[in-house]
């Protein structure tokens, strides 16, 4: 016997015993599985919270920080006032940011190595870079950062 917590189309919660899966399956398709509530056969497996099996489940891969354009970019284009005060924000910061450093453009990666590895003047810099770029840096102890992509500058 498999006791199954149920809820049906009005989100009321249940629990039921069934022989198994199928007997289950079953049971639902032929409307023999009311909700005690409210009598409706619309009923299917109540979504667990996922709290309840963190022990079992493997933690999702941390979100990438070079990728902030595939991230973000949908977020920040939300017409939302919070997001709007936030957009500012991150062009203030991104302002303050390009000021104070050199645009290297496409030269990003080989230049933060050249800076890292005392080959180059030690100074701020920003440009594009890969995400494998980004991250091979990283790997190199080479502090990488993204820069927000902001939603008047996706021309
Ligand atoms: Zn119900």
């Amino acid at each position: 016997m498999i006791l199954y917590t149920l809820e049906c189309d009005r989100d009321h919660q249940f629990e039921a015993w069934f022989k198994s899966s199928d007997d289950f399956e079953t049971q639902v398709k032929r409307g023999f599985v009311a909700c005690p509530h409210c009598q409706s056969v619309q009923v299917g497996k109540a979504l667990m919270a996922p709290a309840v099996s963190t022990s079992k489940q493997k933690s999702a891969p941390p979100a990438h920080p070079v990728n902030a354009e595939a991230d973000t970019g949908v977020a920040l284009a939300a017409p939302d006032p919070k997001m709007a005060e936030l957009v500012d924000t991150m062009r203030r910061l991104k302002a303050q940011i390009t000021q104070n450093a050199d645009y290297v453009g496409k030269d990003f990666a080989e230049e933060a190595r050249k800076i890292h590895y005392g080959e180059a003047e030690e100074r701020g810099i920003y440009g594009e870079s890969t995400v494998q770029d980004a991250e091979s840096l990283r790997e190199e102890g080479i502090d990488v950062y993204p820069l927000p992509v902001l939603p008047d500058e996706t021309n």
